[in-house]
């Protein structure tokens, strides 16, 4: 296993488990933890730093205009954006996402169009699609997930392609089976067929070195939260050009350029889809959160996750009666699991009970688990804090619990 001891070392950089003894936080696909960097950072400028942005002509405001500014500067160069203009400010990926299909699909998708996405994608990258396809009368295609390999069909994927739809939307990992869609691969195909793509980078953009050059994605969506960074702010990157011919979805405030009793011009990208007080604090602690992971190593982190997941799906394959789901090599940092006679939500309880902190349920993706079988599921995800010991903890108190429910 690929262990990196000075990973361990991290962990005391996190207040959470520093003072509150050894909980075996094993969650973070749902939201990651926050380091004394991100939370001291996001406390310095609320103390001392802050203001409203833009508007504003006194040094205070000028001072949170260039921080929110510098954050958005990070926010391009960790993803390599080509230019800043590029990144827009959003509450997290649902958000990035319903901008998408409000702006970009009500301007471009018409009635008898195809929209393609896959059928691993969370609800978040589904649920904007499928409205946008009722509104237009407009078609909603996926691409399906092989269910004995738990990857996608490339060769459907190919097909679907071919047709042409107006976009294609998927998940870079996907947060129930852990796979990692061949991005690059897919912008590809799409952009052959001049089709736009949309990554859904939830699970990925925390976790493992994300280019947005090198993937040849039109648009990309990510959320702080999941990558060490504050809830409440997220971002859309889209190709400049794109973003400028895109209307805006939601009005007020910071987004107009001209505004009289009988009509308003708008501003440019970004500015345009960033209606109304942006996440000032949050831009600033997520701007704390990049540079804190790029300090680690994002290829370092990606590793690490991993090693853990892998070990963790290694010790529960040797369980007899648990089922893992995703694809047998390869995996990214999590393991979603069944036990065999035991409701998901009573094993996590259980685990709960040993100081360990699993998810249960459907993972918002449910017709892709309802189509494995598994409507209800485990889920262990792992991050730059966790460690061996903590697998072994998981292992240990699933076979406790297994002997537990099955007496
Ligand atoms: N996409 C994926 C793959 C996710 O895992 C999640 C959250 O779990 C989302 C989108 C939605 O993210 P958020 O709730 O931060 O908007």
């Amino acid at each position: 296993m690929n262990f990196n001891p000075t990973f361990y070392q991290l962990r005391d950089q996190f207040p959470l488990f520093r003072e509150k003894g050894d909980i075996a936080y094993l969650d973070n696909a749902a939201s990651t933890q926050k380091p004394e960097a991100v939370i001291q950072r996001m406390a310095e400028f609320a103390r001392y730093e802050y203001a409203n942005v833009h508007r504003g002509l006194h040094d205070l405001s000028e001072r949170a205009t260039a921080a929110y500014e510098a954050a958005r500067k990070c926010a391009a160069r960790y993803i390599a954006a080509e230019q800043p203009e590029s990144i827009v400010f959003t509450s997290g990926t649902t958000a990035a996402i319903n901008l998408l299909a409000n702006s970009w699909g009500e301007q471009n998708v018409q009635e008898g169009d195809t929209v393609l996405i896959t059928e691993l994608e969370h609800h978040s990258n589904l649920l904007p699609w499928m409205q946008l396809a009722r509104r237009k009368k407009a078609t909603l295609a996926y691409v399906p997930v092989d269910p004995v390999s738990q990857t996608l069909n490339m060769e459907r994927a190919r097909e679907l392609i071919k047709k042409k739809p107006r976009l294609f939307a998927f998940a870079h990992v996907s947060n129930t089976l852990g796979s990692i869609q061949p991005v690059e691969e897919l912008c590809a195909l799409a952009r052959k067929e001049g089709v736009i793509t949309v990554v859904d980078a939830a699970q990925s953009a925390g976790h493992m070195p994300v280019n947005v050059s090198a993937m040849g994605c039109d648009f990309l969506a990510f959320s702080s939260h999941k990558m060490c960074g504050p809830t409440g702010i997220g971002i859309l990157y889209g190709h400049y050009e794109l973003l400028l011919k895109m209307p805006p979805w939601q009005y007020g405030g910071e987004m107009v350029d001209r505004v009289q009793f009988d009509g308003a011009t708008f501003s440019d990208p970004p500015a345009r889809f960033e209606a109304g007080t942006p996440p000032i604090i949050e831009a600033v602690g997520l701007h704390a959160a990049m540079d804190f992971l790029d300090s680690i190593g994002r290829e370092n982190i990606a590793q690490h996750s991993a090693a853990l997941a892998e070990e963790a799906a290694e010790g529960l394959r040797k369980i007899k009666g648990l089922r893992i789901f995703g694809p047998a090599s390869g995996r990214a940092d999590l393991v979603t699991f069944e036990v065999e006679g035991i409701h998901a939500h009573d094993l996590v309880f259980f685990l709960n009970s040993h100081g360990i902190a699993l998810r249960a349920g459907h993972h918002c993706a449910q017709p892709l688990m309802r189509k494995l079988g598994a409507p209800s599921s485990s889920r262990a995800s792992f991050y730059l804090y966790n460690t061996h010991q903590e697998v072994e903890r998981l292992l240990e108190a699933v076979r406790e619990a297994i002997t537990f429910f099955r007496s």
